[in-house]
């Protein structure tokens, strides 16, 4: 079983295609248990969503480095179970 920290940096690699079939099957099985990572995911996806109609080009300014650091704050500090 994924952590939710796996669980969190796997949905961003999703977004980028970079996950492997048996990856997106872990993932899956993880969002369907865990509500927290369902609703990351649901989020995550929205603000791409948003980002690429340039409904929100605040968002975009957003790096990958700040991302990942978002990321690394919400798996430590108690917001999402491991
Ligand atoms: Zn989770």
């Amino acid at each position: 079983m994924l952590s939710c920290k796996e669980a969190t940096e796997l949905i961003l690699k999703a977004e980028e295609h970079k996950i492997s079939v048996w990856q997106k099957i872990k993932l899956w099985r993880h969002q369907k248990i865990c509500v927290l990572c369902k609703r990351f995911g649901y989020q995550s996806r929205s603000i791409n969503v948003l980002v690429s109609k340039g409904l929100a080009p605040e968002l975009d300014l957003l790096t990958e480095i700040e991302k990942k650091e978002i990321v690394s704050y919400v798996s430590t500090s108690g917001l999402a179970r491991e």
